[in-house]
């Protein structure tokens, strides 16, 4: 494709930006090095016999591991649903890491491939899938690459019947992520997630019943199979239990993915794992859960960053991509900025997202900002879109209405009613 394109000086130097924002990976673990740490013992195990899928659903239970793309719904009932199900049935992962800020499952399948694959087949195997489906996102083209020549690498050695790992590429939507229009793409129609129910576990891909699992959800089973329930439940913190792998940006000094524990404050985060604020910035405000998550303000730092609990705020961690924002950001533009990004990428279908997220960009950009009609507004979009984008676009909007007002007068906005 790049040499297609190659034709002029211009098309170069994009093809070469492309190039550099997307290096080939290069500390992927080897199948040797994974299989000498015990690598793919537990996928072996299970095609045997020697383990059985209500022994897994047991161990996943009391290790407390939940879906990290987002939803956090438990996987042992994820599992469960499926298998209640009659077969034929289908196992489907989600790598279309859309959520902005977040880039976990990226580090995870450049670094450890191998590890996300068993993991991914010890789910396939969990819901007796006839295939297994890896859904990525085209924006990772050098870990397509490397998944298509690793899952080769499987197949040669024997440890996958070929053909049964299906590697597909994503649309270039954010919505794709969204499992039911995920399954809609990998149809090969537009993604446009659909009206539950019924749900995908009962009928997705194709009609059958279908297992959608997230990238690090399944990346983490090998080692809380082999090392026991209590390798990921001992850690936690402030009540809360497991690991999170935390994909922090913004005004810190060490950006990255933080593998921290459940329940971590966003204090906490900061100064222990991303070697506190930059020079000169004060905490202003973070998002704890992307675009989607909501916002929320300095004064609420010391909450724990897990499922369920931020619900209070009107905020949810979603897959753990924590902005961090100083006094010297712009809140009027960041809002600006997450409602052009849902608008940007609502798939139309409705009307509350696909009208709402347009006029909501209009309202916000004004200098007068009209409180009860925007909280009509987010009402009447969180009431009646048909999915989680349209349901959480208002979100940063209503956050900065709840905990920002005097940062919103200081930079001259009017909030009228
Ligand atoms: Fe599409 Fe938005 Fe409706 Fe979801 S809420 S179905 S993204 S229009």
């Amino acid at each position: 494709h790049y040499h297609l394109e190659q034709a002029t000086p211009e098309k170069a130097l994009s093809a070469l930006a492309v190039q550099q924002f997307d290096p080939a990976p290069i500390e992927a673990q080897s199948l040797q090095d994974y299989q000498a740490e015990g690598g793919y013992a537990l996928w072996q195990a299970c095609r045997t016999g020697q383990h059985s899928v209500d022994e897994l659903i047991g161990v996943l239970e009391q290790s407390g591991l939940r879906g990290l793309g987002g939803a956090g719904f438990p996987t042992f009932k994820k599992w469960q649903f499926v298998r209640a199900e009659a077969g034929p049935r289908y196992c489907v992962i989600n790598a279309d890491e859309g959520e902005p800020g977040t880039f976990k499952d990226r580090y995870y399948l450049e670094h450890q491939p191998h590890r996300f694959l068993e993991g991914a087949l010890v789910s396939s195997w969990a819901v007796e899938a006839e295939a297994l489906y890896i859904y990525l996102r085209d924006e990772y083209p050098g870990i397509h690459r490397l998944l298509t020549s690793v899952i080769a690498e499987l197949e040669a050695a024997g440890l996958v019947a070929p053909g049964y790992i299906h590697l597909r590429r994503g649309a270039g939507a954010y919505i794709c992520g969204e499992e039911s229009a995920l399954i809609e793409s990998l149809e090969g129609k537009p993604g446009k997630p659909r009206h539950r129910p019924p749900f995908v576990a009962q009928k997705g891909l194709f009609g059958r019943p279908t297992l959608v699992n997230n990238v690090e959800t399944v990346y983490w089973i090998p080692s809380i199979v082999s090392q026991g329930a209590q390798s990921f439940a001992a850690h936690g913190r402030h009540g809360r239990s497991g690991l999170r792998s935390f994909s922090v940006s913004g005004r810190v000094n060490k950006p990255g993915v933080h593998l921290a524990p459940a329940g971590i404050t966003l204090q906490e985060l900061i100064d222990e794992y991303c070697g506190g604020l930059l020079p000169g910035h004060r905490l202003l405000a973070y998002l704890p859960g992307g675009a989607s998550g909501g916002i929320l303000p300095a004064s609420k730092a010391h909450l724990p960053l897990d499922f369920d609990t931020l619900q209070a705020e009107g905020c949810f961690i979603g897959s753990a991509a924590v902005i961090v924002l100083s006094d010297q950001d712009d809140l009027q533009q960041v809002a600006r900025n997450l409602m052009t990004f849902f608008r940007d990428e609502s798939c139309g279908q409705c009307t509350p997202c696909r009208v709402g997220t347009d006029k909501m960009l209009s309202l916000i950009s004004r200098q007068e900002w009209d409180v009860n009609q925007l909280q009509r507004l987010s009402q009447v979009m969180m009431d009646a879109s048909i999915c989680g984008l349209g349901q959480a676009a208002p979100n940063p909007v209503l956050g900065l209405l709840r905990d920002f007002q005097s940062e919103l007068s200081a930079a001259n906005i009017i909030l009228r009613g």
